[in-house]
């Protein structure tokens, strides 16, 4: 039987044929739509230049 690892999460997926898997190549759709999901979010990211750790160096010279 032909298998696969969906395409978010890794997990093995085996199938005998696509119709078996109603979320092709995901194993779920909770698994299609976070990885839908992580598409948009990339695009944020890119437009973020600032990391962590300059953040922590802002909240300190707040004076907390
Ligand atoms: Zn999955």
């Amino acid at each position: 039987m032909p298998k696969i690892d969906c395409r978010y999460c890794d997990k093995e997926l085996v199938y005998k044929s696509t119709r078996d898997l109603p979320f092709f190549p995901f194993c779920s759709e909770r698994c299609k739509l976070i990885d839908l999901g992580k598409w948009v979010e990339e695009e944020h990211r890119i437009e973020e230049s600032f990391t962590p750790e300059e953040v922590n160096e802002t909240d300190e010279s707040k004076g907390e």
